[in-house]
């Protein structure tokens, strides 16, 4: 541990004074210890003991250009000498939104938060609102941040009962929550049907991350995504996309527009502002207008702060360029590197799942050469991923805990080449 020996004295420091130690508590998972940083600049950390890595953290997600971006460090730094926040209307809120609404395809109206765990809690009163229904469709290993009423399945353990009143995910989550939220597997069409026959007029809303970055990067089967729109739209239910992960991403309209299924309202968050706080919900007028009708609440001190809109008009003014160019450039080298993981991985006959796309996707240590849904992803080699993990880390290639990789604007061909170089000794290492 000499490597990271202030990384470890700070951590100490850190956990007499911070609840946990950290911030936000999947941190604590990282290994061989949550590192601490000095700066994140393009691709590259250099964390407190000088040691340097590429960066496929992307801080989980937002960091789409990279981090410290000069187009965003400029727009931000412009506005910061005008106002840092106004709680009051300003032009930028109207050009982002009207941003948004042309890149994405179910925008007709946007409403801003700060994090994407307030952007699911406006969807969910609006659907409520909309419909008149309570109850809300969730699937297994989905994620839609951390209140009360929807932290449920996140990471069900087995048995597993399909439709059954949810366990409670944290001590002081209230139990009342649990009746309204129903989880089904997912990428099970028969088990999402029959559940809307038997309830569909209790239903409010079915909510789904529409590639399953949170478990594994799984893709939807193929006619999913658009049976689930028919099943709702038959149904009087409404369809939301939590597009927080996938949303300025996968593709400039998010995963909806890379997969061609357009839900009622969708949920942005982390890549919209290229690291700084911002979320949005995205949907259709009938839906977002319940709001200018006063009939829904939706608040917050620091909602369409100018800081954040700048830095969003910035990120979305890099990604729409050219046709969406910037993000063509992260799939193509994402693709590279699950192309060249993949073939050190056969070579070293290592047993390897990856799925995803290109600017999203998990490294799974396992002798499936298919997952379906999350339940597939609990038979995983967690020893061998670890020591991948920590092996790439000494190689000077940082990622995320559980296996994700993500690829920003940042990312080169030469990075690509010097990752490729360090997960071939990794790979040795794994195999021992
Ligand atoms: N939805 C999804 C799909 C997410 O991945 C996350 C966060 N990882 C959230 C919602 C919650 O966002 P936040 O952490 O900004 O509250």
């Amino acid at each position: 541990m000499r490597k990271f020996r202030r990384s470890e004295q700070l951590f100490k420091r850190s956990q007499k004074f911070l609840a946990g130690g950290v911030s936000s508590m999947l941190r604590a998972s990282s290994r061989p210890l949550p590192l601490f940083f000095e700066t994140a600049l393009g691709a590259h950390l250099v964390d407190v003991d000088g040691n340097r890595y590429l960066d496929y953290a992307l801080a989980w997600g937002p960091l789409i250009l990279g981090g410290s971006h000069l187009a965003i460090v400029r727009a931000v730094q412009h506005q910061l000498r005008r106002s840092q926040t106004l709680g009051a209307q300003h032009e930028l809120e109207i050009e982002v939104a009207e941003r948004i609404c042309q890149m994405v395809p179910c925008a007709d109206k946007v409403a801003f938060s700060n994090s994407g765990s307030e952007a699911v809690q406006v969807a969910l009163r609006l659907v409520r609102a909309a419909t008149g229904r309570r109850k809300i469709v969730k699937f297994e290993g989905h994620y839609h941040g951390w209140m009360d009423n929807i932290l449920f399945g996140y990471h069900p353990q087995p048995p597993f009962r399909s439709g059954a009143r949810p366990e409670l995910a944290t001590g002081g989550q209230l139990p009342s929550a649990a009746d309204e939220v129903t989880v089904l597997p997912w990428n099970h069409l028969e088990e999402l049907e029959a559940c809307v026959r038997e309830r569909s007029n209790e239903i409010a809303a079915i909510i789904t991350e529409p590639i399953l970055c949170n478990s594994s990067c799984l893709m939807p089967l193929p006619g999913y995504l658009r049976a689930m729109r028919e099943l709702a739209t038959r149904s009087g239910i409404i369809l939301i996309f939590d597009e927080v992960i996938t949303g300025f991403r996968v593709a400039p309209g998010g995963a909806q527009s890379l997969l061609g299924v357009v839900p009622d309202l969708a949920i942005f968050g982390k890549a919209v502002a290229g690291g700084f706080p911002l979320s949005v919900v995205a949907g259709k007028r009938e839906i977002m207008d319940l709001i200018s009708e006063k009939r829904v609440i939706h608040a917050g001190t620091f909602n369409g702060n100018p800081i954040s809109l700048a830095a969003a008009r910035a990120t979305l003014t890099v990604l729409s360029a050219r046709d969406g160019a910037a993000l063509r450039s992260i799939r193509r080298l994402g693709e590279r590197l699950i192309e060249g993981i993949r073939r050190l991985a056969a070579d070293a006959e290592i047993p390897l799942l990856i799925n995803g796309v290109g600017s999203a996707f998990h490294l799974s240590f396992t002798e499936r050469t298919e997952m379906r849904d999350y339940r597939d992803t609990l038979d995983t080699d967690i020893r061998a991923r670890d020591a991948f993990l920590e092996a790439m880390l000494q190689e000077g290639v940082y990622l995320l805990p559980d296996g994700r990789w993500y690829v920003s604007a940042s990312h080169t061909v030469t990075d690509v080449e010097f990752t490729l170089q360090a997960a071939r000794k990794a790979l040795a290492k794994v195999k021992g």
